[in-house]
C-alpha cells in the first residue's frame, strides 16, 4: 500500500464531474481531503492524501490526467520565517488561498498554514525571502 499527498486543480468544466467517487470506486483508493478551495479564477483545487495500491494509484494518475486534471505532487511544505518577515503585505494580494491575510487590528501579516496550498507564490514575492520551501 501507498499513501501520497498531491494537489489536484480543476478547470471549471470539471467541477461538476464525480472524479473523487470515481477515485474510490473504479481504483479503490481511499481519499482524505486535507485542503479544498475555489481560486478566483473559478479553478477548484483539492489538497488529498489518497491511498491504495501503488498499481491502483498509478492507474489513477493516469485517469486523473486524461480527464484534464492538472497534478501536483506535494512533497514539500511552506513555512514563513517569522525573525525576517517585515510584514510588508507584498505577499497577501499574491496569496490565492487567503493564507497571508492582514489582520486589521494589529497591522501585521498573519500566515494560516492551515489554508496554504503550497502553490509557492509567495516564495519569489516576498521580498526579504521569509517565505520558505521545506522538502
Ligand atoms: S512579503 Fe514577506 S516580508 Fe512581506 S509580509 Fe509577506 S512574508 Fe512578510
Ligand atoms: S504557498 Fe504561499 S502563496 Fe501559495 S497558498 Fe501558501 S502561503 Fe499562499
Amino acid at each position: 500500500m501507498v499513501s501520497r499527498r498531491i494537489v489536484m486543480k480543476f478547470p471549471h468544466r470539471l467541477l461538476d464531474q464525480p472524479i473523487i467517487s470515481n477515485l474510490v470506486k473504479d481504483y479503490n483508493l481511499e481519499f482524505n481531503i486535507l485542503k479544498a478551495s475555489v481560486m478566483p479564477n473559478e479553478e477548484g483545487l483539492l489538497v488529498l492524501e489518497l491511498t491504495g495500491t501503488e498499481k491502483d494509484y498509478e492507474k489513477a494518475l493516469e485517469y486523473l490526467k486524461k480527464t484534464g486534471v492538472n497534478l501536483q505532487p506535494l512533497s514539500q511544505d511552506i513555512k514563513r520565517n517569522d525573525k525576517r518577515c517585515t510584514h510588508c503585505g507584498a505577499c497577501v494580494t499574491i496569496c490565492p488561498a487567503g493564507a497571508l491575510a492582514l489582520d486589521q487590528k494589529t497591522r501585521k501579516v498573519d500566515f494560516h498554514d492551515d489554508k496554504c496550498i503550497v502553490c509557492g507564490l509567495c516564495i519569489n514575492a516576498c521580498p526579504v525571502r521569509a517565505m520558505e520551501i521545506h522538502f
